[in-house]
């Protein structure tokens, strides 16, 4: 877990090392938090006692399955003797956030508690890629609404819902209200996404990229510290969340990470971006399809049982990864063809960053996860740092709705702690960006 500092004017970046470490290691006690944090025993106990008269952290060993591998307890450097150990949880319900997803075809909504437990969930159509904002936000804050409304009748105090977390495709402006103009969303241009949201819900609205809100919930996730991986996101796009050494890349403005709009083939299709042969304009689902299509013609698709219609390519998409695996040659050269590019870029990606790491998410491999970690895996036996240390490749826990976990997730972490730097809007929303604690 982080460090602590014993500075007097640190004591709210002590209490989210100390809460955090509470949560990434349930069942841990006060001997083993001041060991870990290198805090004083009576620091901890100060802390520990304020989080228990908040409610937010509760006496006893309360462990439930944690969503990664259980974490190891910390170790205790020091025993206090004739002390009786107590252990330490988090109070799962005392906070709560709900996380949304857009894609291009459907939103996808969670509902976490304090412990990354999933109180609910929801996928919900889009009636059309073309959909007016207007109707894409009703549909969303309703799907966010229903969640919120079936979890109240499971017991969840309305109080304890701290946020919205909203994960959208790049690029994002940050500067003021925050606004969205996602390049794979037709006519999504500088949509005050939060605002709208936080209007129509009454609540606090975070927005982040969709590829490094996965990265975020990763990151929440995991009991490990030191970590440093790609998040790579495939959904109507493609994008990338970087994280070094347990800090959340955000670049200049909040929009690293669009390994998308790398370039795989110069002379391959236009990129609504503006360029050409991106990587999203070859390998993102609709390019998949699209090739398919131009290969074998559009009557043999439709024959294939493509619908070839503007909200069917992830299905489209699904079913080639069917007719691939059923023997359909043409459909498993365009996948394959996409998996490599995917993994191509992750390669220069791994090469330039150095990461240990390369984690896959979102619906774009529904059907497809195996042959792209495949893909990445093959291509990394020529990583840079193969002789210093493995590049391990998996697929999220969180699935296809990986983005939507890490927009709860970052409510959760920027409500809690004090080492994210944070710009409030009252009404508007929340914008995270973490920064290194104050020394
Ligand atoms: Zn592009």
């Amino acid at each position: 877990m982080r460090r602590g500092t014993n500075l007097p004017w640190v004591g709210d970046y002590n209490q989210a090392v100390v809460l955090d470490g509470i949560r990434r290691h349930p069942g841990t006690s006060r001997t083993e938090l001041a060991g870990a944090s290198g805090l004083t025993q009576q620091t901890v106990s100060n802390i520990v006692r304020r989080l228990l008269e908040r409610g937010l952290v509760q006496e006893g060993d309360d462990r439930a399955p944690a969503p990664e591998p259980a974490p190891a307890p910390v170790r205790a450097a020091v025993r206090v003797a004739g002390k009786p150990r107590t252990a330490l949880s988090v109070r799962p319900g005392a906070v709560v956030a709900a996380g949304l997803q857009l894609d291009r075809e459907h939103l996808d909504a969670v509902l976490l508690d304090l412990r990354g437990g999933l109180l609910g969930s929801g996928r919900e159509p889009l009636p059309d890629p073309q959909a007016p904002v207007e109707l894409v936000v009703a549909h969303a804050a309703g799907l966010v609404r229903r969640l919120l409304e079936e979890a109240e009748l499971q017991g969840l105090e309305p109080q304890a819902v701290r946020g919205l977390g909203v994960a959208v495709p790049g690029p994002i402006d940050f500067a003021g209200p925050v606004r969205s103009s996602a390049i794979n969303l037709p006519g999504w241009r500088g949509v005050a996404i939060a605002d709208l949201l936080a209007e129509a819900l009454g609540l606090p609205v975070l927005v982040e990229n969709d590829a490094t809100a996965g990265a975020v919930g990763d990151l929440w996730r995991s009991a490990r510290t030191g970590r440093s991986f790609l998040h790579v996101h495939v959904g109507a796009g493609i994008g990338g969340g970087i994280v070094l050494r347990d800090e959340v890349v955000r670049g200049r403005s909040g929009n690293a990470g669009e390994i998308g709009h790398v370039v795989v083939d110069p002379r391959g299709p236009a990129c609504p971006c503006g360029s050409r042969g991106c990587l999203e304009a070859v390998a993102a689902p609709a390019a998949v399809v699209r090739r398919y299509v131009e290969r074998v013609g559009p009557p043999a698709a439709r024959r294939a049982g493509l619908r070839l219609a503007g909200r069917s390519v992830i299905e489209d998409h699904d079913l080639l990864g069917v007719r691939a695996a059923c023997g359909d040659a043409h459909a498993a050269a365009v996948l394959e063809e996409a998996a490599a590019d995917i993994a191509r870029v992750v390669l220069g990606v791994v090469n330039v960053l150095d990461v240990g790491e390369v984690v896959l998410a979102g619906s774009g491999l529904r059907s497809g996860a195996q042959r792209v970690l495949s893909a990445v895996e093959r291509h990394l036996a020529v990583a840079m740092t193969r002789e210093v240390h493995r590049v391990a490749v998996r697929v999220s826990d969180a699935g296809e709705q990986a983005g939507a976990h890490g927009a709860a997730a970052a409510v959760l972490h920027e409500s809690l702690s004090a080492t994210w730097a944070t710009v409030h809007h009252p009404v508007r929303g929340v914008v995270i960006s973490p920064v290194a604690p104050v020394h």
